[in-house]
């Protein structure tokens, strides 16, 4: 394992990763587990293969780490914890700060073998490492400035909120946007004291291994932090239920929260954080187009961003779009062919993730086609069981299209790729009925200039994020998360805190 790191750890280009892949000639590269502050090699489990969405070959292997390797992590973590949970807020902020700086030293290696395992361009890896570089440095300074709750009641007593570390946790996060989705686990988690077992998405492991060799630079004691590959199936369902685990931090897809819920409810003192998927809303008003030529430009360039960033492969990506009349016809033509010249598949647009993701695309395509929807850009492949991307990669055109029902599964289920539809609405009314018409509520992006209507739609939408007349800005201190079946609980400063720590009230007498 440490000839591969330093074999990965040379290529900081992309010319260098793909001659390094070129010369293995087919031959994968095998990840292994990061246990106690080593990497361990797992004979007895299977391994998948995780194949590179740009070419369709397969990359690199991981295990299917069985129940018992994951009890190993847990173990290690759990030894660990009451040494961890004791050291000094600048302890660990430091260490923290440290990892910081080696992950910003290698930000384009990073960025490199980001974009070759997820299919995403590299400039949008880019701005995901610089992300994952300011979770941690946010957490490292967020817990030097904590503050606590103290009341005096009526000369009676003192009270006050004392909080501790909640123990070890299982970080699990899915293949979209895989370093910085991981490291606004681990961060705050180990800023306040917990320890932990993080399992990345089995279809994209290869930045989480490289993170493991940062953490071992870093000097971050053995146990605090490991990581384990393998499926959901394997891995992570003894991971999430383990009577070891205080709590979970997941970021994944909705069946698998409810999958999680089901399989620790019987746990009720486990602190669950589930971020789910979301199948989001945008409403473009009159206004924008009344106002003046920015805001008409920003409109469109806003919606096409929400749309097609990361190949739609963002959960908070605005996948269904809603047009007030008036506009319509110009609103599709104008944003068709912004599309059209910003979104170019291996310049601007990657490849999506994997060959199952692919396959789920191009099924609701089809259904698309059967619906007699119009293509205004994009098509279906010619191939029902897309056999023929198996070795040319997994590319699908920026797909635009109309004249799809509500009533349609292309409305209501999240297809997570690069496809839009566009709806036109009558009222103010119907447009807050369209966006809340949705067992999801996770983002809404509202593009009008109305100040007034800003409020008054804002307020009323089910969603935990609304962006007006902008998408995807982070504060990483504002509460992060969704509503109804997008999710429970709340990530970000202090919400994060909340996740991670315990709190009991002291009362002191007078
Ligand atoms: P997924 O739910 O299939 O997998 C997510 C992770 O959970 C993976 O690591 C997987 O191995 C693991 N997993 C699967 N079954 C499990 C089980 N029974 N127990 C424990 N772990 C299990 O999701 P995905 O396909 O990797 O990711 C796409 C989904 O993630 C989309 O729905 C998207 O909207 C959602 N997402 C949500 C957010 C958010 O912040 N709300 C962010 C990014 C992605």
């Amino acid at each position: 394992t440490n000839t591969l790191i330093q074999d990965l750890w040379k290529c900081d280009s992309l010319e260098k990763a793909n001659a390094f892949i070129r010369a293995r000639n087919g031959g994968p590269i095998h990840l292994h587990n990061f246990i106690d502050g080593k990497f361990q090699g797992s004979p007895e489990a299977k391994r998948i293969n995780s194949h590179e969405p740009k070419t369709g070959k397969i990359l690199y292997t991981v295990p299917d780490s069985p129940e018992t390797t994951v009890e190993e992590a847990i173990r290690a973590a759990k030894d660990i914890f009451p040494a961890w949970s004791k050291t000094s807020r600048a302890v660990r902020s430091k260490l923290l700060m440290t990892v910081a700086e080696l992950l910003r030293q290698n930000r384009e290696l990073f960025a490199v073998w980001e974009s070759i395992d997820q299919g995403k361009m590299i400039e949008r890896a880019r701005v995901e490492v610089d992300r994952a570089i300011s979770n941690f440095e946010y957490f490292a300074t967020f817990i030097l400035h904590e503050q606590t709750a103290a009341r005096i009641i009526d000369g009676v007593a003192l009270t006050y909120e004392h909080r501790s570390p909640a123990g070890v946790f299982a970080l699990i996060s899915p293949w979209n946007m895989p370093l910085y989705l991981l490291t606004w686990k681990i961060a705050p988690c180990l800023a306040f004291g917990c320890t932990a077992v993080a399992k990345p998405s089995e279809v994209t492991s290869m930045s989480a291994f490289l993170l493991a060799s940062v953490f071992q630079d870093a000097e971050v004691p053995r146990g605090v932090i490991n990581i384990v590959f393998g499926s959901g199936a394997t891995t992570g369902a003894p991971l999430v239920s383990s009577p070891m685990i205080n709590g979970v931090s997941f970021t994944g897809g909705t069946e698998t929260g409810k999958a999680i819920r089901k399989a620790t409810a019987h746990q009720i003192g486990k602190h669950l954080s589930l971020e789910l998927g979301g199948k989001n809303p945008t409403l473009v008003f009159a206004d924008s187009r009344t106002g003046s030529t920015a805001s008409w430009q920003r409109a469109i360039k806003v919606a096409a961003m929400a749309a097609f960033e990361n190949q739609g492969e963002i959960c908070l990506c605005g996948s269904r779009v809603y047009v007030e009349s008036a506009i319509y016809a110009e609103f599709v033509r104008d944003f068709t062919s912004y599309v059209r010249e910003h979104y170019v598949l291996g310049k601007t647009l990657g490849a999506v993730a994997s060959f199952e993701h692919y396959n789920k695309i191009q099924g609701y395509l089809r259904i698309a086609k059967e619906e007699n929807a119009a293509f205004l850009l994009g098509n279906v492949a010619d191939t029902v069981d897309g056999t023929q991307c198996k070795e040319t990669g997994y590319w699908i055109e920026p797909t635009v299209l109309t004249g799809v029902p509500e009533t349609s599964r292309l409305q209501s289920e999240e297809i997570f790729g690069p496809v839009v539809t566009i709806t036109p609405f009558d009222s103010e009314e119907e447009a807050i009925r369209l966006a809340n018409n949705s067992e999801y509520g996770l983002a809404v992006v509202l593009l009008t200039t109305d100040g007034a209507r800003m409020r008054r739609v804002g307020e009323q939408l089910e969603a935990g994020l609304v962006w007006v007349n902008s998408w995807l800005t982070r504060e990483l201190g504002t509460p992060f998360g969704g509503m109804k079946n997008s999710g429970t609980g709340r990530e970000g400063g202090e919400y994060s805190r909340d996740v991670f720590t315990v709190i009991r009230t002291i009362h002191l007498p007078t």
